[in-house]
């Protein structure tokens, strides 16, 4: 897989030329010759593995077979049909740990074929060519759903309603549609406005219509919902940042580290924003490393990512760490922030050494500093909980059953506001498709 050159390490301001090479697609699209290639490479497994490890469980066999006998919309059909967002997973799974994990050719001496790469070519071909929507609708229902958050489990579950014959309305409390595939993804993985155009795809099946800037619990009341639709889902995200809770928090300079993604997200010209001259990021997943490689390739001197624990307790992959590595972060282990320092704006971080005692976390005392400009926290985001009525939640997330039904009859939930897998954008689609056959069942049953 052709892979973007990564900035200097050695810091110093970059040209915005430099800027926007650094903001390309990361992962450079195959050509038809390595498609062909990668695809022959397939063994076309029966019960193949890679299957099982795909939350959505795209055949993956079926849809590389498909290519290599050069019929390219049909292996799109096949893998939208397990996964209508298979454009934004080919392009943000970490398929290390899913799909080519469990590829029997990933022996160490052959790689795992390109799964991610291949899924990409195909859907992009069938998204380019503007042709009549893939997927038609069944005939009327007459029900009609409201869908809360227009993230992936959202535009994932309407989509399924729709092709089933519902009609569904969207309230998103946002003016744009995509949730974190608009906002939160790393602008290097979703270049030429990828996540509109996928989503103006989804909606061309028809039967959705979408509320823009209007939030359950401050716009919408649940109850309103209740009687006005014959079922409701949620699909509303993680949408609170945590704080770190230490002095010096209000600091100018000190930013969530999810703001400062889509900041650069949200701009035409990611040259214009100052990303800081000695960053200090803290944190050990997903969101902390986008922000610091992001970070570093605008142009930031030093970057170091900070985390309590060890690098194999962070939630961001191997390949995610690497990445950080490669593009000049400094990870730095086994440290908790307890205080920031400055003139009303950010200058000292005060860190505490910590260590693992009988199981438990503890600082050691031991305290050392790194001088910064910016701090951006990514130490995770929590369900809101306005506006959800009395639905139960445990552990900060909506609980459901196996169909995705929540303790409310006829209030479905999905995507990273219930516990189901990993928080991934391929496992929200899962949810929402997975909640829409729920919804389908509860309503045709209502029907007798
Ligand atoms: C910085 C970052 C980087 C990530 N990178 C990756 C990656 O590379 N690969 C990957 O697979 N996953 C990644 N993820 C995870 C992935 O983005 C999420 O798992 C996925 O977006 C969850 O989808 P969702 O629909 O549940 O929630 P969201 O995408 O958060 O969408 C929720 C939607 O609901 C709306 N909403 C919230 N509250 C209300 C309300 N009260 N009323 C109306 N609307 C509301 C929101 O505005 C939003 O549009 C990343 C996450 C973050 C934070
Ligand atoms: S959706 Fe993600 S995990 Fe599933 S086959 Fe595609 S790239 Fe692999």
């Amino acid at each position: 897989m052709g892979e973007h050159p990564v900035v200097s390490t050695t810091g110093g301001k970059l040209s915005a030329e430099d800027i926007a090479a650094n903001f390309d697609d990361l992962h450079l699209p195959l050509n038809a010759e390595q498609v062909s290639v990668e695809a022959s490479r397939c063994l076309f497994c029966h019960d193949a593995p890679c299957v099982t490890a795909c939350p959505t469980s795209i055949d993956i066999p079926k849809f590389i077979r498909q290519i290599a006998t050069g019929n390219l919309t049909g292996s799109a059909r096949t893998i939208l049909s397990a996964n209508i967002m298979g454009g934004t997973c080919a392009r943000a799974c970490p398929t290390e740990i899913l799909c080519e994990s469990k590829c029997v050719l990933n022996t160490g001496e052959h790689d795992p074929i390109e799964i991610g790469a291949l899924q990409r070519h195909a859907v992009d071909h069938l998204i380019a060519r503007n042709d009549p929507h893939p997927f038609t609708r069944a005939k009327p229902s007459g029900k009609n759903i409201a869908v809360i958050g227009a993230g992936p489990a959202g535009l994932a579950c309407a989509h399924a309603l729709a092709v089933h014959g519902h009609e569904v309305e969207i309230f998103e409390a946002r003016e744009k549609p995509g949730g974190l595939n608009e906002y939160g993804l790393a602008a290097y993985k979703m270049v030429d406005d990828f996540a509109a155009r996928e989503v103006d795809f989804i909606l061309g099946v028809g039967g959705i219509t979408l509320h823009y800037g209007e939030a359950l619990g401050r716009d919408v009341a649940f109850t309103d919902l209740q009687a006005r639709f014959d079922a409701v889902f949620m699909g509303i995200g993680l949408g609170a940042p945590r704080k770190m809770g230490i002095d010096g928090e209000h600091l100018d300079g000190v930013m969530n580290a999810l703001q400062f993604i889509e900041n650069i997200r949200q701009t035409d010209d990611p040259a214009q924003i100052y990303p800081g001259e000695n960053v200090v990021i803290i944190g050990g997943g997903n969101t902390a490393i986008d922000a610091a490689v992001q970070a570093k390739r605008l142009g930031a001197r030093s970057v170091t990512l900070v985390y309590r624990r060890g690098g194999t307790q962070m939630g961001a992959t191997e390949w995610e760490q690497d990445l950080a590595a490669v593009n000049g972060v400094t990870l730095t282990h086994w440290a908790k922030p307890v205080r920031l320092t400055g003139k009303g704006t950010v200058n000292v971080v005060e860190f505490e050494r910590t260590a693992l005692k009988d199981g438990a976390l503890e600082g050691t005392g031991e305290h050392f500093t790194f001088l910064a400009d910016r701090v951006y926290a990514a130490i995770g985001q929590e369900l809101y909980d306005q506006g959800l009525a009395n639905i139960t939640c445990e552990h900060g997330k909506i609980m459901v059953d196996e169909a995705g039904q929540t303790s409310l009859p006829g209030v479905f939930a999905g995507g990273d506001c219930i516990a189901s897998g990993e928080d991934l954008t391929v496992q929200a689609v899962e949810d929402g498709k997975n909640a829409a056959a729920g919804i389908d069942t509860f309503l045709r049953g209502n029907n007798g």
